[in-house]
């Protein structure tokens, strides 16, 4: 299968200034362009040629598990946002956050500690357990929840690229402002 770089669903300088035109143009167009040309590169005449992203999530390891974990990620992650987000959750979403963490506002901190304490560079995710139960998870690198049959609902990148050219070395921002960007409405879609 031949991978293509996804078009964002907003214009580059539509979530300025949390998120920047230049940051944009850098991490949508030139590390998720680079992740997406690795990966079409390497699973040529390997068993995974032909698989989708969550096959090679789940199955692969090393280069092709790293760089197909960065294409669903990033992809995920880009799509999640909007110039005028739904603030906060709604209905059955919003119960579940409220019981499995008590609060929306007591998950947004929890969510923001995961995500600014990762070691390194990686992901904090909000996830789905099997049981119905939601839970937050740290991931290095590459990782994913659908690695340990969670599924993904909300994800927060804490690659230094994701937030150098707006936030420096101020990942406690990032994550911050993070939260001004974030749909619930396309997040309620995904549970
Ligand atoms: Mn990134």
């Amino acid at each position: 299968m031949k991978f293509e770089l996804p078009q964002l669903p907003y214009a580059l300088d539509a979530l300025a200034p949390t998120m920047s035109k230049q940051t944009l143009e850098f991490h949508h167009g030139k590390h998720l362009q680079a992740y997406v040309n690795n990966l079409n590169g390497m699973i040529a005449g390997t068993p995974f040629e032909n698989a989708d992203l969550e096959t090679m999530i789940k199955q692969a390891e090393g280069a092709i598990f790293n760089n197909a974990g960065q294409v669903w990620n990033h992809t995920f992650f880009f799509n999640q946002f909007s110039a005028k987000p739904q603030a906060k959750p709604t209905g059955k979403l919003a119960e579940a956050i409220d019981k499995s963490f008590g609060s929306f506002d007591t998950f947004k901190e929890q969510f923001s500690k995961a995500a600014v304490g990762l070691f390194g560079s990686g992901w904090a995710f909000l996830a789905q357990n099997s049981d119905g139960t939601l839970a937050i998870t740290q991931e290095q690198n590459a990782g994913n929840p659908l690695r340990k049959n969670q599924k993904p609902l909300l994800c927060c990148d804490v690659w230094e690229h994701a937030y150098y050219l707006d936030y420096q070395n101020r990942r406690p921002d990032f994550v911050g402002k993070f939260w001004d960007l974030v749909d619930w409405k396309v997040i309620e879609s995904r549970f």
